[in-house]
């Protein structure tokens, strides 16, 4: 997180000369997010565009920064907001609360980001007993007076004084129930009248002060609000998870009411300028006629489809298309915008560039292509392999008829349908049974972990995107729902209550989206993804009956293709995998990980190997195993004809390769007991107690191994140079690398690179074939990292494992703190995502930035690549390509979004930040 902080500000507290705080909305420009946050960079825009916006100032991020650290408003601004009151005065020609005829402002805040959790806007500030008169004469209508003032003592006194919200809602809706009204609008002003007298006394209860009558006092208590609001733990808790630096500080705008409530010529409504869903041009938004702002999103009243406005007001309509267009042609993206309209004269609140669906940010990108709106590189900035990810996992057939019963966060995406299970255990005894489970918890815990592994998906009533579940099951991949508050989950019956009363119990099926955080009662059907389909290969861009979506992202892929300068592998270790990741778009393998071809069936004949007592035992195994492994190897070569395939030599954690222990220690003191023959389970057990590790995963590995397993390594060496012979003989193009895992030194190199060229001479003249294997080593350790510059000399590639790497820098098991410590890290801000997930830049990233920079010292065409999991992550990926990396290899399923995240990195623009 970014500790810079602006020196002049920071520096001298709440007395800072020649700042200025203040902008008029004629002042500032778009591009100004940082110091008028996103809403008054925008109405500034929309001002300079000569929109029609209501007059009004923005007061700074800096600002608030001051107040953050001092505790204290900077003492200039009190005067700077004056000055600007003032010019508005005079503007308006009339005073802020004038008792005959007053000005209103509404405040709102607004930072860079828009963020949940800030303080509502609060609308009307200037009324009071007196003003509300006047402003009654004002407007010729009294009951509009009176609705105005009941709404300011509301709005401030839930969000500036802190009243509970719940208590003016039921004041209003006793009002209603004794008129009879169904909606607010059937209220008289004699009703709003007695309204306000008793809103009046909820605040002077329950805040124990009186509303304010002075209106700068009003505008003042709602400014200083804005700025507390920065540190509301909603607002907090979201800039931790969305790694928004916590001193960037709101802005405030202070802006001139218009009212949309003054009858049935007046309203207030939406629009976007393109759907958000489906991208496609069009009249989408919401209309409700009679009435301010935050009725349209509290959804008191119904509102109608923006389209009918065209009925209602064809003038304010005409004007506002009119805008729409100037907006979306001027921003060069869809733009999300709220107007309201005052007696027939149409004012623009509030504009930005409009979230948007996964799919639609892919299209919408191409149709400003095609509309000559922007160009290749920019439409990349506009999409993200965190949304083309999205669009990769099966989804539930939107077309089907579904029961939601809730909603939580969407915390790791995917469709997940299965039988409901409320504990760890029924979950693993019903999936070992054939069932599928989805597991429904409170909120889960370490202890809960074999049961998420067994469940299709998982569902928690509490916590949010840092909670257990959500963390482990985005580290699984595994489709989860959290924090669905509505659900009401009773582990100890095993149950759980929806909104409305039905019981959903143990063994009831039901369907939850990871993406959408959606929750449905009963089996909803899963369709696969079109975006996968074309990957692929089984449906095509530009057919007749193309997927429109499809259409966009193979049109975005294309250009990520052209842009890049990283290359993406694949991480795969059979032809199956290959052959996707070739489909996939892989330009070769980066990482084979042998020791997958070693278990199953062939873990006993490792397993001898590695006990073997003789020179002859492990003759006769690695016998065995020479043809099997150059088997595997000629297949993967075939499938990566003409591609560089990187094949790295053993390196399990010995365990994995070994009898269980304890499993064996039974065996052997049951056949004890029993008095039967134990001689060769006891030689076993003996054998595993030498070789047992406390920490396999920091011992005898990599290239450990095959320096204390004669004959272990060469045996791998040999199979791969007759496999690439074999393959050179069938006419194909092999392009083997070798790679030597887990090296501290150069000399564990060195050693292995000698014995490794013997072989290949050997292969190379008894085949009378020329085979340039090229052989290289991981970076995986921080050793090796450090040394860099001296491995070099004895490797040809490195390919960084990123994974070992921040297992070792960190001192992290890799297999253990995910599920046991990193929610409470993560919920604590100490990162803001796991340290395995994305690169930790700081720290193993400035290890991986000096050794490519030592071992390209070395050796100037030292290939270089990364194959931890980091390789396909969106982030990481921009990393690599910043350091210089030739290549990232990552798993089969990611190579699009590695694709598409090192075209972005090579074509960002500066200036560029969509979020
Ligand atoms: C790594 O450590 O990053 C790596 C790719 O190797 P593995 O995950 O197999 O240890
Ligand atoms: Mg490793």
């Amino acid at each position: 997180m970014s500790e810079n902080k602006d020196p002049q500000v920071a520096e001298s507290g709440s007395s800072v000369e020649g700042v200025k705080f203040v902008y008029d909305f004629t002042e500032g420009n778009k591009d100004l997010k940082d110091l008028l946050g996103g809403k008054g960079a925008n109405l500034a825009e929309m001002t300079n565009l000569g929109l029609p916006v209501p007059p009004g100032f923005t007061i700074t991020t800096e600002a608030c920064k001051v107040y953050l650290d001092s505790g204290e408003e900077p003492v200039a601004l009190r005067d700077e907001v004056s000055a600007h009151l003032d010019a508005l005065e005079q503007k308006m020609g009339k005073k802020l609360g004038q008792a005959d005829d007053p000005l209103l402002v509404s405040v709102r805040s607004g930072a860079k980001f828009s963020m949940p959790g800030m303080m509502d806007t609060v609308l009307n500030i200037g009324l009071s007993d007196k003003s509300v008169q006047g402003l009654a004469k004002q407007a010729g209508d009294e009951r509009f007076a009176w609705d105005s003032y009941r709404r300011l003592i509301q709005m401030f006194g839930k969000t500036v004084l802190g009243v509970d919200g719940d208590l003016f809602e039921e004041a209003l809706e006793k009002a209603k129930e004794a008129k009879k009204a169904a909606v607010d609008t059937e209220l008289e002003a004699a009703d709003l009248k007695k309204l306000v007298t008793a809103f009046k006394k909820i605040v002077k209860k329950e805040a124990g002060r009186d509303f304010p009558q002075d209106p700068r006092e009003q505008m003042d208590l709602a400014i200083k609000a804005v700025f507390d609001s920065w540190n509301g733990d909603r607002a907090k808790l979201y800039r931790r998870q969305e790694r928004i630096p916590h001193d960037l500080g709101t802005a405030v705008n202070v802006c001139s009411m218009v009212f949309g409530n003054l009858g049935p010529d007046s309203g207030t409504g939406v629009a976007f300028t393109r759907d958000p869903a489906s991208g496609h041009q069009g009249v989408y938004g919401d209309y409700l006629q009679n009435a301010q702002g935050e009725d349209v999103v509290a959804g008191i009243r119904n509102t109608v489809p923006l389209a009918e406005l065209e009925r209602i007001d064809k003038k304010s309509y005409d004007q506002l298309m009119q805008i729409m267009e100037t907006l979306e042609n001027h921003y060069k993206d869809l733009c999300d915008i709220e107007f309201t309209i005052e007696r027939g004269q149409l004012w623009m609140l509030q504009t930005r560039v409009g979230k948007r669906t996964a799919g639609a940010a892919f299209r919408i990108a191409t149709q400003l292509v095609d509309q000559g709106l922007i160009d290749e590189a920019e439409a990349l900035q506009r999409v993200t392999g965190a949304q083309l990810a999205q669009l990769m996992f099966p989804r539930f057939d939107e077309s089907a008829k579904v029961a939601q019963v809730g909603r939580g966060i969407a915390a790791s995406p995917g469709a997940a349908v299965g039988k409901a299970v409320f504990d760890s255990y029924t979950a693993v005894k019903w999936s070992r049974s054939g069932e599928k489970v989805i597991l429904i918890r409170r909120e889960t815990n370490p202890d809960d972990l074999d049961g998420m592994i067994a469940a299709e998906g998982i569902l928690t009533s509490r916590g949010g995107k840092t909670s257990h579940a959500a963390v482990v099951a985005r580290g699984m991949g595994k489709t989860c729902v959290c924090g669905a508050e509505e659900l009401e989950v009773d582990t100890k019956r095993r149950r759980m209550t929806v909104p409305g009363g039905q019981v959903v119990e143990e063994g009831d099926v039901i369907s939850i989206d990871g993406s959408s955080g959606k929750v449905y009662l009963g089996e909803v059907p899963v369709v696969p993804s079109p975006v996968v389909e074309y990957f692929e290969g089984r449906m095509h861009a530009g057919a007749d009956d193309a997927d429109e979506l499809v259409e966009a992202v193979h049109r975005i892929m294309a250009f990520a293709d052209r842009k890049r300068r990283l290359r993406v592998r694949a991480n795969a270790d059979n032809a199956e995998d290959a052959l996707r990741a070739r489909r996939f778009g892989a330009q070769g393998i980066g990482l084979c990980r042998t020791e997958h071809m070693f278990l199953g069936d062939r873990r006993e004949l490792v397993e001898r190997l590695i006990l073997a007592d003789t020179e002859a035992e492990r003759e006769e195994s690695l016998k065995e195993l020479l043809p099997l492994q150059k088997r595997d190897f000629v297949e993967l070569f075939e499938a990566m004809d003409g591609l560089p395939v990187t094949i790295r030599l053993l390196d399990p954690p010995l365990h994995e390769f070994l009898p269980d222990i304890t499993e064996l220690s039974v065996r052997v003191a049951l056949a004890e007991s029993r008095q039967e023959p134990h001689e060769n389970e006891l030689r076993l057990l003996q054998a595993v107690h030498r070789l047992h590790e406390q920490n396999p995963m920091l011992g005898l590995r990599g290239v450990r191994l095959g320096l204390v397993i004669p004959g272990l390594f060469t045996m791998q060496v040999r199979a791969i140079a007759e496999a690439a012979a074999e393959r050179k003989a069938a006419k194909g193009d092999p392009r083997a690398e070798i790679m030597i895992p887990l090296v501290g030194t150069v000399q564990e190199l060195e050693i292995v690179r000698e014995e490794a060229d013997t072989v290949v001479a050997e292969v190379e003249a008894a085949t009378g074939t020329s085979l340039k294997l090229a052989i290289g080593t991981m970076i995986e350790l921080p050793r090796a990292a450090l040394t860099a510059g001296q491995i070099a000399e004895a490797a040809e590639f490195f390919s960084f494992g990123t994974n070992d790497l921040t297992q070792t820098v960190w001192g992290f098991s890799r297999d253990d703190v995910e599920a046991s410590f990193f929610t409470a890290y993560l919920e604590r801000g100490i990162f803001g995502v796991s340290p395995f997930e994305t690169i930790d830049k700081d720290g193993v990233g400035s290890l991986v930035a000096a050794a490519a920079k030592a071992g390209r010292a070395t050796r100037p065409d030292l290939k270089l690549g990364v194959c931890g999991e980091h390789g396909g992550d969106p982030e990481s990926v921009h990393f690599f390509h910043e350091v210089g990396l030739d290549y990232v290899s990552c798993s089969p399923f990611r190579i699009p979004v590695a694709r598409l995240e090192a075209g972005r990195a090579a074509s960002q623009s500066a200036g560029s930040d969509h979020r």
